[in-house]
C-alpha cells in the first residue's frame, strides 16, 4: 500500500502506539490500515462414490484441478459463500452438512473453510472452470491437483471413508510445505 484509501494521502508502515506489529499509517487523516486474513470458502462434493473436481480456467495454477472454492465476499455467511462458489464453478447446487476441513496458511494470510457436501442435480462448467468431472478414489489426478490444500483435503476424505466418519480437520500448511509442493515455484 502506498496511498491512503481515506484521504489519499501518502501512508508509512510503522507501529502504531500501544501495538506489537507493524501496519500501514496514514498521518494526514490518523487512519491505521488493517490488514487480516481472507477466507477461502468451498465444498467437496460428494455423489456416490465420486467427487466433483473443477480444472481452473484461469491463474493462479491454470490447467489443474481443484474443488469448487473461492474468497468469501463480505455480508454473506462461510456457507452461503462456499455454496455460491460451487454454483459459480461448477453450476451446481449442493446440501452442505459440516465444515471438513479448515486449514491456515499464514505465509500467504490465507484460511481455507471446505464443508462436506452432496452434489444435487446437474453440474456445468463456470466461466473460471475449464471442465467439471466426477471421479472415483483411482481416477483422482493426484499430479494434477491445484493447490495443496485441495491435495490434503481428498486425502483426509479418502481416509475417512474408510472409517466411515468425516470429522473436522484443522491443519496449517506452511511456506516450507508449499515450497515441496511447488517445487521451487
Ligand atoms: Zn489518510
Amino acid at each position: 500500500m502506498n496511498f491512503c484509501s481515506h484521504c489519499g494521502h501518502t501512508v508509512r508502515f510503522a507501529i502504531p502506539e500501544g501495538d506489537d506489529r507493524p501496519r500501514y499509517l496514514c498521518d494526514a487523516c490518523g487512519t491505521i490500515h488493517y490488514q487480516n486474513p481472507r477466507i477461502v470458502a468451498g465444498t467437496l462434493p460428494v455423489r456416490g462414490s465420486k467427487i466433483l473436481l473443477c480444472r481452473r480456467a484461469i491463474a493462479p495454477r491454470k490447467g489443474f484441478w481443484t474443488l469448487p472454492a473461492g474468497f468469501m465476499e463480505n455480508a454473506e455467511t462461510t456457507v452461503q459463500a462456499a455454496a455460491r462458489e460451487t454454483r459459480e464453478e461448477a453450476c451446481a447446487e449442493v446440501a452442505i452438512h459440516g465444515l471438513y476441513t479448515l486449514i491456515n496458511l499464514p505465509h500467504i494470510n490465507q484460511v481455507y473453510m471446505i464443508f462436506l457436501a452432496d452434489l444435487e442435480g446437474g453440474f456445468d462448467a463456470g466461466p473460471e472452470s475449464l471442465e467439471v468431472a466426477l471421479f472415483e478414489e483411482e481416477e483422482i489426478p493426484w499430479d494434477e491437483l491445484a493447490f495443496p490444500t485441495i491435495e490434503r483435503t481428498l486425502h483426509h476424505f479418502y481416509a475417512d471413508r474408510r472409517g466411515e466418519a468425516f470429522p473436522l480437520h484443522i491443519s496449517d500448511i506452511t511456506a516450507e510445505d508449499r515450497e515441496r509442493y511447488f517445487g521451487s515455484a
